[in-house]
């Protein structure tokens, strides 16, 4: 067994590759332990704007030890519990492929982060003003910088679990970053979609799709100058709604401050829809997709923001069940338009 790490997670903390699916499998046996924040009697709904239980208020004591500054809006942090890190067991030679070649296994590189959008406790990222979201998104820019510069990394998962229903395990508004060695399944699906779009039509498929949709018009929730925010033709989710920059970057790291404020507005707009569609805070699993950092260049690909909200309505879950586990095959029992149209004549 190795034993060049110090971490003595060897067997618990590493990627397998699946020989069907064509993918990597993270296994992050050693986060087992982490902290979960939420009080079940309330159901996740905050109050109070510091809450002393809570290792992601600012002053608070984390899991490792580590103080939080106080800090006022963005704060960001190396994760206590990383699914990924730059210290994950080495695998050696040996045990690095098993049965031919069929079985390989590597390890968990890459660096997992914490960013809190603000100081307050009980807001969600829909709460701030344009312009605190828009300098969320400068923050999460800089992160981009730093990422695609390092040697270690190829693509980058900026998300946000928002919610209990999706297993968010503490209510202060944050979101997380996943930096990996490898390409995230959904973004290289999308490289591979746009190259063949181009090869068959010859034009960018990103575009023709935001084309496509302001053409229909009926999907649309919001738009600005920037940046514009649908329920798209052909959504797997009910509430799923995709944001797409009117230009065309591959990560967030190109993008102008104007721009960000684009974005921030029209996902304002969107969310805050969310929210009083229901009258509750719309719970969501928001991803950035964006181009692999990999030093290559990627000039198909239109980074965009993809929210798909688990529920139909409150209390009616979209359980990822038979078709959709055992067969990867979305069955949704909602229509996009007029899931779209109910979101559309909401007046702010
Ligand atoms: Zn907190």
């Amino acid at each position: 067994m190795n034993n060049s790490n110090a971490s003595g997670f060897e067997g618990q903390w590493e990627k397998r590759w699946h020989p069907l699916r064509r993918e990597w499998i993270v296994y992050a046996g050693h986060r087992n332990n982490r902290p979960w924040n939420f009080d079940l009697k309330t159901g996740g709904k905050q109050s109070v704007e510091y809450d002393p239980g809570c290792y992601l208020c600012p002053g608070n004591k984390r899991v490792n030890g580590n103080i939080n500054p106080d800090y006022k809006d963005v704060f960001i942090f190396d994760n206590d519990h990383p699914v990924v890190g730059l210290n994950a067991p080495a695998i050696s030679p040996p045990l690095a492929e098993l049965h031919d070649g069929l079985y390989k296994r590597t390890a968990a590189t890459g660096i997992a982060r914490v960013v809190c959008y603000d100081r307050r406790h009980n807001v969600s990222l829909t709460d701030l003003n344009p312009d605190q979201i828009k300098n969320v998104f400068l923050s999460l820019r800089e992160q981009m910088n730093f990422f695609s510069e390092h040697p270690a990394i190829k693509s980058v998962l900026i998300f946000e679990n928002k919610g209990e229903i999706v297993g968010v395990s503490n209510p202060h508004p944050h979101c997380q970053i996943y930096a990996t060695d490898f390409v995230f399944n959904l973004f290289q699906k999308e490289l591979e979609a746009a190259a063949g779009w181009r090869k068959e039509k010859g034009t960018n498929l990103f575009a023709e799709i935001i084309k496509a949709e302001q053409a229909d018009a009926v999907r649309i929730i919001s738009e600005n100058e920037h940046a514009i925010a649908f329920i798209p033709f052909f959504a797997r989710f009910a509430y799923e709604a995709y944001i797409f920059p009117k230009k065309k970057h591959a990560t967030l790291s190109t993008m102008t401050d104007e721009e960000l404020h684009g974005l921030a507005e029209v996902f304002q707009i969107l969310t805050r829809k969310f929210d009083l569609n229901f009258k509750t805070s719309f719970p969501y699993v928001m991803a950035f997709a964006q181009a692999p950092v990999d030093g290559n260049e990627y000039p198909e690909y239109h980074m965009h923001l993809l929210l798909c909200p688990p529920l139909r309505q409150p209390g009616l879950q979209k359980f990822l069940a038979g078709p959709e586990t055992g067969a990867d095959t979305f069955m949704a029992d909602t229509i996009p338009e007029e899931k779209a149209a109910e979101l559309r004549k909401i007046i702010l």
